[in-house]
């Protein structure tokens, strides 16, 4: 201590340090730490009251009672207090030079690697892209009325559990919000995300409402009846509220498709009455609602995707020979865009107010027939050689989209920015567990989408 006393009353050591380093340091020792072992942050006698987090930075000269929040932290080291602060834990009030950046938060598994595309992007006002990622059932949101919203993140990461808390400007979802499988509701997070005001893609509303199947395929309906069956052709579907519904006779067989889930879960083919009558009866135990269409005797599936204005289709054909091509092996090709594909894809992607990122799925018969039987949104899984392609076309919809937002705050008229005390602002930062991957924390910062 007593070196480093002689070091810090050196003038010429202290005026090389950077603005605000080691104030701390430069009081004198009736502001020591408490004995080891002590958890309270325990108040000083001989220091003043806290300061305002906004007072300017204390005079670099020794001053017995005088710091910036300097009571309060009495209790920690100074190298705790910078980690605490690089972290963005606590208030920082002697940054000149304000790291500026947004932080888009990515929900996709850990296997895709978003933050590389988008290192060293920059955004209007020369914000840099900070990418959080996580799974659906790592985070948690709270989200106030005027417009601020929180995540708070817990991963896994390379063995060690990091919990993160922080200010999302915008989120990309990747992964389905709900299933009926079980633990695969997230709706109540799309909620928080949409009562926090965050930008995303696709926009959340339409995220939301591709949470029901037969809701989204209410839409295609109004579409058949626009276009007709010739330019749009729909399957015929029946919907069923409940199972005490399904007793009216389909004509077989036909495919009952119980609830909303994904992945062939909750497919079911039926080739005669007693067998759908089980089937009715499973469904009573489910509480969910059913439809059923037609078994189409199959030839190929077909998906057309769209990701802005970039447009792909595929073929699949099972090779294991179950009807359902998704189940088991099949095989992908990827196949011409015809001006009837086009269509298909263009007016689906007009639904719910717009949708960035969507597919279209049909199954082309024996017959030569189609049937467009869903569309599915932005966390339809990427398939074929072009994954890396569409990926990259995907980020390049984000950067746009929150270059579009940073320039649109950049030009909006000035508001006070209010700080809730209980919250702080910006991101609060890591609390457990490795440094964090980006870096540097995150100075006290108001997001535009969260006021
Ligand atoms: P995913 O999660 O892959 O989107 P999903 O759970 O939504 O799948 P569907 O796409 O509805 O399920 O059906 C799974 C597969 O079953 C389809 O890819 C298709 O091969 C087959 N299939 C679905 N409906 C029919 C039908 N009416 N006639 C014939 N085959 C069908």
């Amino acid at each position: 201590m007593n070196y480093l006393r002689r070091r810090l009353s050196d003038s010429t050591f202290i005026s090389n340090l950077p603005n605000g380093y080691m104030t701390d340091l430069q009081r004198p020792d009736n502001a020591q730490p408490p004995p080891p072992g002590s958890t309270t942050p325990a108040k000083s006698p001989t220091t003043g009251p806290t300061p305002p987090a906004t007072s300017p930075a204390p005079e670099r000269k020794p001053q017995p009672s005088q710091s910036s929040g300097a009571g309060f932290f009495s209790s920690i080291t100074n190298a705790v207090k910078q980690t605490a602060a690089s972290a963005g834990l606590v208030e920082q009030t002697q940054v000149t030079t304000p790291k500026k950046f947004k932080i888009l938060l990515v929900i996709d598994e850990p296997q895709q690697e978003w933050a590389k595309l988008f290192r060293g992007k920059k955004l209007h006002g020369d914000y840099d892209i900070k990418v959080e990622q996580a799974e659906f059932n790592e985070i948690n949101v709270v989200a106030h009325a005027n417009r601020t919203c929180n995540v708070n993140m817990q991963v896994l990461r390379n063995g060690t559990k990091v919990m993160r808390s922080f200010k999302p400007d915008f989120v990309l979802i990747r992964q389905h919000a709900f299933s009926m499988t079980q633990n695969e509701d997230f709706r109540n997070l799309i909620i928080g995300l949409q009562y926090g005001g965050v930008q995303c893609i696709n926009s959340l509303e339409s995220i939301y409402n591709l949470c029901d199947k037969p809701w989204a395929f209410a839409q295609l309906i109004n579409t058949h009846r626009k276009l007709g069956s010739e330019k749009f052709p729909l399957i015929e579907q029946t919907f069923y509220p409940n199972y005490k519904e399904m007793v009216s006779m389909p004509s077989f067989p036909v495919v009952v498709k119980i609830g909303h889930a994904h992945s062939g879960i909750g497919k079911v083919k039926v080739d005669n009455h007693s067998k759908f009558q089980d089937i009715a009866s499973v469904v009573a135990l489910t509480q969910t609602y059913t439809t059923t269409e037609p078994l189409i005797d199959s030839k190929y599936d077909i998906r057309i995707q769209k990701i802005g204005t970039d447009y792909k289709a595929y073929m699949r054909t099972s090779i294991s020979g179950n009807w359902k091509t998704n189940t088991g092996s099949a095989m992908l090709e990827q196949v011409a865009m015809t001006d009837r594909y086009k269509l298909w894809v263009d007016t689906c992607s007009e639904i719910f107010g717009g949708l960035d990122i969507c597919a279209v799925k049909a199954i082309h018969g024996k017959d030569g027939r189609d049937f467009i039987t869903e569309v599915v949104g932005s966390s339809m899984p990427l398939v074929g050689e072009h994954q890396a392609e569409d990926r990259q076309l995907i980020a390049d919809m984000v950067l746009a989209a929150m270059n579009q937002s940073a320039e649109k705050e950049a030009n909006a008229p000035q508001r006070p920015t209010t700080i809730q005390p209980s919250q702080g602002a910006g991101q609060k930062g890591e609390i457990v567990g490795e440094p964090t991957k980006n870096g540097a924390g995150h100075p006290p910062q108001a997001n535009p989408h969260c006021q």
